[in-house]
């Protein structure tokens, strides 16, 4: 069977502190870590045994979970697993990078957000030219809020035209609603944009979410996705695989890359490919717009 597993374990810690961000600069205690640590083992070991799958793992931590060494030594060990095909997660990119020389890095993906705020572009950049020499395929993304706007286009016509450069609408919090100019300059900045614009129609529509995609928390409870709280099993259980089957979606949108790509009916697996952890399109699609922004 092929599982995609998104793990958000209790890590929930940040070293930045944006100021809409509940996890900004929130510090665990050493019990807190070493109770994270000793969940994210158990769960490695859970992959690790899983030699009868073809499995994906995506990070996807509430705040910063690379600048853990735990964190960058799992990746790495991931990345040597024969049945592992893709290990990605979500980073500020803030971390040191000497640890990717230790994993495969063909099978390495990293979504990494700049926060104007919190970080230099010029480092941000540093890093992510890092990761190009490393070959480690990564999307580079920012919030969209409107005060970024002119970052976001500094940052896209800094990077290399080949780095997929995503935008993330804000759709609650920001004061004013976009503007259709203001859609139109995400928009050159990201031709993805408008699809991320949009809470999609999801209730009762195929997602893979709860068959072949699954959230794991540090307890091993398993649910569909992120935004569906109801616990479909626990993988630790011997029969939790009998958990997995379709199951429609429950909920009446969904407007967050995580979730949406899942579903059958947007297609967005063919626009995103192998790279749909990671948030890298497939060429050319992506390509002429990124190029058309510069
Ligand atoms: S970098 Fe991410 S996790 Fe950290 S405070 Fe900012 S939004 Fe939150
Ligand atoms: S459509 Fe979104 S909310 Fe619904 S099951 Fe899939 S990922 Fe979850």
């Amino acid at each position: 069977m092929k599982l995609t597993v998104l793990y958000r374990g209790p890590l929930s810690s940040c070293n930045y502190g944006c100021e809409y961000c509940p996890f900004g600069k929130w510090k665990h205690t050493d019990e807190e870590l070493a109770k994270d640590r000793a969940d994210l083992e158990r769960f490695i070991a859970w992959v690790e045994a899983r030699t009868q799958d073809t499995v994906s793992v995506f990070f996807t931590p509430w705040g910063e979970a690379l600048i853990w060494p735990w964190y960058q030594q799992a990746l790495a060990r991931l990345t040597h697993l024969p049945h592992v095909e893709r290990v990605a997660a979500q980073t500020n990119l803030s971390c040191r990078l000497d640890w990717v020389k230790d994993c495969r890095a063909e099978k390495l993906g990293i979504w990494a957000t700049y926060h104007p705020e919190w970080t230099k572009r010029p480092r941000f950049l540093k890093q992510c030219e890092t990761l190009v020499s490393l070959g480690v395929r990564h999307s580079v993304g920012v919030v969209g809020f409107l005060r970024f706007v002119e970052e976001a286009q500094t940052l896209r016509r800094e990077l290399p035209a080949e780095t997929y450069l995503w935008i993330n609408a804000v759709k609650d919090g920001q004061e004013e609603p976009y503007t259709p100019e203001d859609v139109a300059r995400f928009t050159q900045l990201d031709p993805l944009f408008p699809v991320n614009n949009v809470r999609h129609p999801s209730l009762g529509k195929a997602c893979r979410g709860g068959e072949s995609v699954i959230s794991v928390d540090g307890e091993g409870t398993a649910r569909r996705c992120h935004f569906i709280d109801e616990a479909i099993g626990n993988i630790y259980a011997p029969d939790f695989d009998q958990a997995l089957r379709p199951r429609p979606c429950s909920k009446a949108t969904c407007g967050c890359h995580i979730g949406y790509v899942h579903m059958d009916y947007l297609e967005l697996d063919r626009v995103f490919g192998s790279g749909i952890l990671e948030r890298v399109p497939a060429e050319p699609l992506w390509r002429r717009g990124a190029v058309a922004a510069r």
